[in-house]
């Protein structure tokens, strides 16, 4: 197995990436950090049981993974798509693409858009030797290290390192949020995160639990949007703020627009004793206020499948006395 993966490491580390200076800063040492960033992301979903079999698709968890370390490293108001090297890893000779039988893709031609990457292929497949590795924590974490070392700058390392950490606890978190009752577990991590980083697991273990419970629709006025690259409109909102609660459970929570969440936060809407929408009356009184929030008044909310997760009473109580306008 180790000649294998002293195999695999002189792969990860000499993968072909765009080297023009002029397009890449010494963050990401002159290169494209897109091949990288793809594979931390595989390495991630597989450590937190995401991925589970030999077969990576172009999920929405891998472009939110991907764009997490994107947002990491690379300078605010640039975005790069997982469609990219999610077709061009194939150079490799360890990434073979799996095509849909009714769209062909024309080879060369590039894949701009994770739809368009959902449309001509269903995933793809690592070499059958290299699968194992990948799963194996001992071997996949000297892959990961291969990966930060050779292709981002010294100073840039630690966060990498610290992005893994977050990505993993983070899906621990949200798994317990979702499955575990009574007591609440905080995550589990042998790594002792520092506690910014900690703050950093809940909040996006949270974000996590809640976005997937209400399947990105806004719980008060009932927006759905999904960008091609997965990125989503919706929030998700404490509605007893954490500050008050410490309570990260569903219950305390709804996935809520911005304007809706500005909104809740600010008292001009809260939710009933029937789950129906409350629009204050200070939005009537004063013409700024957008229209439609007025037509929501009294409808229904989007609420997740299972009544377990539906946000508690007692929470809506405290929103309903302390924050809403009355
Ligand atoms: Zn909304």
């Amino acid at each position: 197995m180790c000649g294998k993966l002293d195999c695999y490491l002189q792969s990860f580390a000499a993968l072909r990436t765009d080297k023009n200076r002029k397009r890449w800063t010494g963050a990401t040492c002159c290169r494209a950090p897109h091949k990288p960033f793809l594979l931390l992301s595989i390495l991630d979903l597989i450590a937190s049981g995401s991925i589970t079999r030999n077969f990576i698709e172009p999920s929405f968890g891998l472009a939110e993974t991907f764009a997490g370390y994107w947002s990491r490293v690379m300078p605010i108001g640039t975005s790069g798509s997982v469609s990219y090297p999610f077709y061009h890893l194939s150079t490799s000779g360890f990434w073979h693409l799996a095509e849909q039988t009714d769209s062909p893709h024309e080879r060369g031609r590039t894949v701009s858009s994770v739809k368009r990457l959902r449309e001509l292929y269903l995933g793809a497949r690592v070499d059958d030797d290299l699968y194992p590795l990948l799963v194996m924590e001992s071997s996949r974490e000297k892959l990961r290290r291969i990966l930060i070392t050779t292709y981002f700058a010294l100073e840039i390392q630690p966060s990498l390192f610290e992005q893994t950490i977050i990505n993993r606890g983070s899906s621990q978190y949200c798994d317990d949020l979702l499955h575990v009752a009574e007591p609440l577990v905080f995550y589990k991590t042998p790594l002792k995160p520092a506690t910014e980083t900690k703050r950093k697991i809940r909040d996006q273990g949270f974000r996590k639990a809640i976005v997937k419970l209400y399947e990105h629709r806004c719980a008060l006025c009932g927006i759905r949007m999904l960008t091609p690259e997965g990125h989503t409109i919706v929030e998700a909102a404490h509605i007893v703020p954490w500050s008050e609660s410490q309570n990260d459970k569903p219950q305390n929570g709804m996935a809520l627009c911005r304007l809706c969440h500005w909104s809740f936060d600010e008292g001009l809407m809260s939710v009933g004793r029937e789950y129906e929408v409350l629009v204050s009356p200070a939005v009537r009184q004063d013409n700024n206020f957008p229209g439609h929030m007025e037509t929501l008044s009294g409808r229904g909310i989007f609420k997740p499948q299972g009544s377990y997760y539906w946000p508690n009473q007692k929470n809506l109580d405290v929103h309903r006395d302390k924050i809403y306008r009355k």
